[in-house]
């Protein structure tokens, strides 16, 4: 790890202003990604500036139809809240199998959607419930935010505040799991709303992605039966030493049956 200069704000303000004032400044949330970044000298920042003490962008508040989580909320805690659990179960339990007991009490919402690790778990919940994301200077549907892999819509020195994810009728998340790190090999998530059934689907391209073959297949018929129709572009799927891209599109129709049945 190089040296830097860590700085811990008490307001969003205090922490945009300390980066804005930084050679090479970056936000430091649970620092599950960042933290081995720096140790493995992959990075150099000259300031950490550390979100961890802003009260503002911690918790969860339930009204209007969804919930509301603050950017500096762990996994742990989504996964334990009554809020979410009664509102939106699929995406407490989302949160309850992301990593290991340690990334999940460090791991924030905000770190995880700022990250955009193709393999990551909210992202797919992001797009598939039509969430909205909060910045300190604007809102970001998920549909704009999750632009390439390791990229988002964030511009340089905005920071997450908080993600509004409306409750659906009903709703899933099944991933095929890496049994070391729990990061999706492919993860589908399948939510049933008022303007109809929106799927995404993580871990199997570059960037997590809305699945507009099987929307269509289940706007026609919600049922695990017509996603067998479904063709998918395998061309577009990774292949590594996990899995195939033929094995991870047969994936991703495993895991949408999975999800359907479970909605
Ligand atoms: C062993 C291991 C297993 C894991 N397994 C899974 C898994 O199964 N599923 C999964 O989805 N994830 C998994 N993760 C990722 C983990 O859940 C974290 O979400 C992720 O590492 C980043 O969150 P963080 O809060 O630690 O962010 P940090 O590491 O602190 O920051 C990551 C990046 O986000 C930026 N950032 C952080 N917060 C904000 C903000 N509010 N606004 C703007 N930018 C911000 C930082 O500047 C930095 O660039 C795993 C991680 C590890 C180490």
């Amino acid at each position: 790890m190089y040296d830097f200069q860590y700085h811990r704000p008490g307001s969003v303000a205090d922490a945009a202003a300390a980066l804005s004032g930084a050679a090479e400044g970056i936000y430091l949330a649970g620092g599950q990604t960042l933290i081995p970044t720096l140790k493995q000298r992959l990075g150099s920042p000259s300031d950490l500036v550390d979100l961890g003490r802003i009260a503002d962008l911690k918790g969860i508040t339930a009204g209007g139809g969804g919930v509301t989580i603050g950017a500096m909320t762990t996994h742990a805690e989504v996964a334990a809240s009554a809020d979410v659990q009664g509102a939106i179960p699929a995406l407490a339990a989302l949160a309850g199998d992301i990593g290991d007991p340690q990334v999940r009490n460090a791991g924030t919402l905000g770190g995880s959607l700022a990250t955009n690790d193709p393999a990551a778990d909210y992202p797919a919940a992001a797009l598939a419930l039509g969430a909205t994301i909060k910045t300190n200077s604007r809102e970001i549907a998920a549909d704009d935010f999750f632009t390439g892999m390791f990229e988002t819509a964030l511009n340089d020195g905005e920071i997450i505040t908080a993600v509004s994810f409306p409750a659906p009728q009903s709703a899933a998340y099944m991933k095929f799991k890496n049994p070391a790190s729990r990061y999706a090999i492919v993860g589908v998530f399948v939510a049933k709303t008022a303007d109809g059934v929106r799927v995404a689907v993580t871990g199997a391209t570059h960037v997590a992605h809305r699945g507009p073959r099987l929307e269509a297949a289940l706007n026609a018929n919600f049922s695990a039966d017509a996603v067998d129709g479904v063709e998918l572009p395998v061309e577009s799927m990774n292949s590594d030493i996990h899995a195939s891209a033929e094995y991870r599109a047969h994936l991703v129709k495993v895991m949408a049956k999975r999800a359907i049945a479970a909605c």
